[in-house]
């Protein structure tokens, strides 16, 4: 075979795997996301491989400021790993008016009070520092995409972007440390204010028919025990993994590795209602979330179906799994917990000002004793208030596969994370 015959083989093998996963569409019963097709109807000339992220952006259209908009079908193949920063530093970002030294001392609590947000030249710096890195490291997706990773594909430093978007596939692929290097101060956010970041790993804002499977998710090697304190507060450089937000709806999050992280899966970010009510409906199942610290999922509005997962929260930061927020109907069903030691069953619930749950089914696993059925909504009753009505006021029926609770853990190690899609 000549060298060029071989060649053409190998680009073939990538851009087709085994299976054609590439072409492969969401179950017309997987989910709210259920019939997702994504990129499958490209013709040949829309699949392409990308392996850095220049053909990154050149398979999603060409230009990453028209990319959301560019609605023809493609099939991007990612092939190894990618670093969206492209080597590039906080320092390469930032404004020459910025530096933390200054905005440190510009907007201590002690210099600048805690009633009012930062304002002024310094915030100013700091948001167009912001952009900058923005513009670096947001990858936005446009509709009719399928993103397929193979050969240990991994987008490092990344945040994927969908916005106002349709038919989107994203799987197998490896999310890490989409890391803000300019968080902002809040000092009005909670009672002792806040450093907050923008970037989520994937971000679903107005979103639709989205399937979201076999990915990873994690902080990678920048993890937030390690970041400074400035105010007293964590200087947290992240955000979501999977937020999904402002009228996104019918997506299903499925055999995704969410591991190391703080706020994992926002459903809903505002308690106003508006473009969420009746929408934000979201099916999550079949993934690990392996000591993330809150939000699996914290959900507004929606009906989400959380089933089969495998929850893991023995960290000592741990806050709690499934938030109940505002209008939100979480039905959760048949998912495994291993909690630690000093992680109360009643902490796997938090209310954010919703209502009602259903959680069934769920097997609670401390240590290495044996996993116990306990009755989560009950637990959480009996140590806070307000009690939360134990029924989500719906029924989930879009779902391919029930796995008894007791066989989560065998079975999500062996099938979810990038690593595993097949
Ligand atoms: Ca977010
Ligand atoms: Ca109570």
């Amino acid at each position: 075979m000549s060298s060029i015959v071989v060649s053409l083989l190998a680009a073939a093998a990538l851009v087709a795997p085994a299976h054609d996963v590439a072409r492969e569409t969401a179950d017309p019963r997987d989910g709210w996301g259920a019939g997702t097709t994504g990129g499958a109807a490209a013709d040949a000339e829309h699949v392409a491989v990308a392996r850095n992220r220049a053909e990154l952006i050149a398979a999603l259209g060409g230009d990453n400021a028209t990319n959301g908009q560019n609605a023809t079908p493609k099939i991007v193949v990612v092939s190894g790993r990618i670093d969206a920063t492209e080597h590039k530093t906080c320092a390469d970002h930032a404004d020459p008016e910025y530096s933390l030294d200054a905005f440190l001392a510009a907007y201590d609590p002690a210099v600048w009070g805690r009633t009012a947000k930062p304002s002024g030249p310094l915030e100013d710096a700091r948001v167009r520092s912001a952009r900058r890195q923005g513009d670096q490291i947001r990858i936005n997706v446009g509709p009719n995409t399928t993103i397929v990773g193979v050969r240990g594909a991994r987008i490092d430093g990344g945040s994927l972007i969908l916005t106002n978007v349709g038919n989107v596939i994203v799987r197998g692929v490896e999310f890490t440390d989409a890391a803000d290097c300019f968080p902002a101060w809040d000092p009005t956010d909670g009672a002792a204010g806040n450093w907050n970041s923008l970037y989520d790993l994937v971000s679903l804002s107005g979103a639709t028919n989205v399937w979201i499977d076999h990915n990873t998710f994690s902080d990678g090697d920048n993890h937030d025990s390690e970041q400074p304190v400035y105010f007293g507060r964590p200087y947290q450089v992240h955000d979501g993994a999977t937020d999904v937000i402002r009228g996104s709806d019918l997506v299903t999050v499925s055999y995704n590795d969410y591991y190391d992280h703080d706020k994992t899966m926002l459903i809903g970010s505002t308690d106003t209602p508006g473009v969420d009510v009746g929408k934000l409906r979201v099916t999550v199942h079949h993934n690990r979330f392996g000591n993330v610290l809150q939000r699996a999922p914290r959900v507004r509005f929606g009906q989400v179906d959380v089933y089969n997962n495998l929850f893991v929260a023995t960290d000592e930061d741990y806050q709690y799994s499934l938030g109940a927020g505002v209008e939100s109907a979480i039905y959760a069903e048949k998912n495994y917990f291993r909690l630690g030691a000093d992680v109360p069953a009643a902490d796997v619930i938090h209310y954010w000002k919703g209502t009602r749950i259903t959680a069934i089914g769920s097997l609670v696993q401390v240590g290495s004793r044996l996993p116990r059925p306990v009755d989560l909504v009950a637990a959480y009753n009996e140590a806070y208030d307000p009690d939360l009505l134990p029924g989500a006021g719906w029924t989930p029926v879009l779902r391919t596969r029930v796995d008894p609770a007791v066989a989560v853990p065998l079975i999500v190690a062996a099938t979810a994370g990038s690593r595993r899609l097949r």
